[in-house]
């Protein structure tokens, strides 16, 4: 079956979704991103994403295509018309069309969304953890704007595969920023969760901040602060979150066993939680 795409107020089969080339997304990487995860048809935080959403465009001064109002009732659409029970919503929000120029036209924003059918429940991943290896951070300044410049990321997770791993850990000045497409936590010897503070370096993740809500409930210990690579191969345990993934553990960086191998315990609570909870306000 052919998906549903949104594009521009339309509905279309994908074949027939397209957008300008002159489309600033395309031209210029003029454009901030969203993905939601669905379970049992149901969408998971989407009032976190909305409101960075609506923080991407205003830290880029983007017009919104839409209201949030207007926005949620497209996602339930989405879900609808594509039958998605299980999987991802993407959504995109471009400068609009204009002739190339840096200076930023005075147009109408582009929107434009597409389902991604997916089991992210049941993911081998969750049971056997990722090998990551470290790599430099070489993405621009801005990091907690959610843009779609996502060359960095995307040669990372090559470095990755390349290496025999699953993704890559991004460093710079010697601390780990966070994943290429995850916020990325180590738990101390001792049980404290430490995870990378937030700034201008990473991404405000939607699924660590309910993740560290969720941790400071159950009583563990947070810090959030800068960690090494060192640091992290003496760890416990390891993990990362995002909205399409929850929490997956991490069992290897740079070659070094993380704890026993295996997924750790925190890591596998954690996810369990996750799940239970964020179900609980999926629209
Ligand atoms: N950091 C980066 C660089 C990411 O790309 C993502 C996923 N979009 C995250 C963190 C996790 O954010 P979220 O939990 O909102 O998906």
């Amino acid at each position: 079956m052919s998906r549903i795409v949104y594009v521009n107020g339309e509905y279309l089969p994908e074949a027939e979704a397209k957008i300008s080339v002159f489309d600033r997304g395309f031209l210029m990487a003029d454009a901030v991103y969203e993905v939601t995860s669905v379970i049992d048809g149901k969408i998971l935080a989407f009032d976190g994403h909305a409101e960075r959403l609506e923080r991407s465009m205003s830290e880029l001064d983007m017009k919104a295509p839409c209201t949030i109002d207007e926005l949620e009732a497209i996602h339930r659409e989405m879900v609808a018309r594509n039958n998605l029970s299980e999987g991802l919503i993407y959504l995109q929000v471009t400068r609009g069309i204009a002739d190339r120029d840096f200076v930023y036209p005075d147009v109408e924003p582009s929107l434009v969304l597409f389902t991604q059918s997916k089991n992210v429940v049941d993911s081998p991943m969750a049971k056997t953890g990722m090998k990551v290896i470290s790599i430099p951070d070489i993405r621009w300044g801005r990091r907690d704007i959610k843009t779609v410049q996502l060359l960095a990321p995307s040669m990372g997770k090559m470095a990755a595969k390349a290496a025999g791993c699953d993704d890559a850990w991004l460093v710079e000045d010697g601390f780990v920023t966070e994943g290429t497409s995850n916020n990325a936590y180590i738990v101390t010897q001792d049980g404290t969760i430490v995870t990378r503070n937030l700034g201008h370096e990473i991404l405000s993740g939607i699924t660590r901040a309910a993740v560290l809500r969720y941790a400071a409930e159950a009583q563990i210990k947070i810090e959030e602060r800068p960690f090494t690579i060192e640091e992290a191969q003496s760890a416990k345990e390891a993990f990362v979150t995002s909205a399409s993934t929850f929490v997956w553990p991490v069992v290897e960086i740079d070659g070094k066993t993380i704890g026993d191998g295996k997924a750790g315990e925190i890591a596998r609570r954690l996810r369990e939680i996750y799940l239970e909870e964020s179900l609980k306000t999926a629209i």
